[in-house]
C-alpha cells in the first residue's frame, strides 16, 4: 500500500534502523521505546490487523516470533525475559495499520499491562 509507513520501510522508501530483515520480515527499532530495547517485526506483504489475517498466514505469524527471539538473542537480551505484543484496532491502541509484533525487553515489565 503506497501510503502505509511500514510497507514504505518494507520497501526501503524509508530507513529504519534495522535489526533483521529477511525475504518476508523487517525487524527495526521502535521511534518511541517504551523500554531500553523496544523493536517491531513486521511481515514486508501489507496486512492491516490481525482480523485480517489468512488461514494460509499462520507460518508467516510463526516466522514473526521466530524472527523477535532471533534478534531479542541477538541483542542479548533473551535469557532475561522480553515481551512480545500485537495490538488489535482501537482499544488496543493500535496506530499503524500494518501488522507489527512489538518486543519489549531490557527492564521488568508489569503484569497485567494498562
Ligand atoms: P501500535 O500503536 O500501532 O501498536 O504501534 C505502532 C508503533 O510504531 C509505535 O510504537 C510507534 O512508536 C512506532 N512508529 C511509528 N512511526 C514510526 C516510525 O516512523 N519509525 C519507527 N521506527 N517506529 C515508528
Ligand atoms: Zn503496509
Amino acid at each position: 500500500m503506497s501510503d502505509c509507513l511500514f510497507c514504505k520501510m518494507a520497501t526501503g522508501e524509508i530507513s529504519p534502523e534495522i535489526l533483521y530483515e529477511d525475504a518476508e520480515l523487517l525487524a527495526f527499532r521502535d521511534i518511541n521505546p517504551h523500554a531500553p530495547s523496544h523493536f517491531l517485526v513486521i511481515p514486508k506483504r501489507h496486512i492491516a490487523t490481525i482480523n485480517d489475517l489468512q488461514a494460509g498466514d499462520a507460518e508467516l505469524v510463526g516466522k514473526l516470533y521466530l524472527a523477535a527471539a532471533r534478534v531479542a538473542a541477538d541483542l542479548g537480551v533473551a535469557e532475561a525475559g522480553y515481551r512480545t505484543v500485537m495490538n488489535c484496532n482501537a482499544d488496543a491502541g493500535q496506530t499503524v495499520f500494518h501488522i507489527h509484533l512489538h518486543v519489549l525487553a531490557g527492564r521488568h515489565l508489569a503484569w497485567p499491562p494498562g
